[in-house]
């Protein structure tokens, strides 16, 4: 599903040059549960990025169930990150203006989804992650580990075949951290495939597969 040959990410600061990764090779096939681990600055942000056409490399190439998506023009690659990838972030990102239903929404909106369906889709998903009372609360108005049910909700709501998860349990406290572990690992129980960036060695063993990487590269685990 997933193939990266030879990627490289260099940032340009000033004089220097970071290179944040360093020849990446990888593989995740449909529906795997793997977790990227390593130090801070390793470069798993960077790698989850461009797993999720956020950003692009400045070498190798990125197949996609088969397609080279490092060649698709923008608009193709924001297409196939509409089409096929969910997004968790260690700090939810949610708007903050809008309640956790209209987040939750939102993808659909953007794509056009008429609001019966939207509005279905969105009570079921509420429904499915325990925060069916929440829905006209906007993000201030609810706890960490609610915020993440939502920003999850949103990330699945498009029904993407991999979810990208950078740190999601790194602002919250354990039992919130636990609960979402458990929302993800049923998703993936359910067919989604699930790449999470962690530091919690306890949460990283509990992937089917552990990456671990330093100095952007992988040192363990790419295949
Ligand atoms: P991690 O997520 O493992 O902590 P990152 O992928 O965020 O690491 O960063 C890897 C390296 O790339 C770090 O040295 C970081 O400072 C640098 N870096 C990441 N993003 C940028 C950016 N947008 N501009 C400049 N440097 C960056
Ligand atoms: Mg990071």
């Amino acid at each position: 599903m997933i193939q990266l040959d030879g990627i490289h990410r260099i940032f340009q600061i000033g004089d220097e040059q970071v290179h944040a990764l360093n020849g990446i090779n990888l593989s995740i096939d449909k529906a795997e549960y793997v977790s990227i681990m390593g130090p801070s600055g390793s470069g798993k942000s960077t790698l989850l990025n461009i797993l999720g056409l956020l950003d692009h490399p400045d070498e190798g190439v990125y197949f996609l169930d088969g397609a080279d998506v490092t060649s698709f023009p923008d608009e193709k690659q924001a297409q196939t990150r509409h089409d096929k990838i969910g997004f968790v972030f260690q700090f939810f990102h949610l708007i903050p203006r809008l309640t956790a239903a209209e987040n939750i929404a939102l993808p659909m909106l953007l794509a056009g989804i008429p609001p019966n369906i939207r509005h279905e889709r969105t009570q079921q998903a509420m429904q499915d992650l325990g925060i069916g009372n929440r829905a006209n609360h906007r993000p201030e108005q609810l706890s960490g580990g609610q915020r993440q049910r939502v920003a999850i909700a949103r990330a699945i709501i498009m029904r993407p075949s991999i979810l990208l998860a950078d740190e999601p349990t790194g602002n919250l406290d354990r039992k919130s951290g636990h609960d979402v572990i458990d929302i993800l690992e049923e998703l993936n129980k359910n067919g989604i495939g699930l790449i999470m960036v962690t530091h919690d060695p306890d949460l990283g063993s509990r992937a089917q597969r552990q990456i671990k990487m330093i100095d952007g590269r992988i040192v363990s685990g790419a295949d």
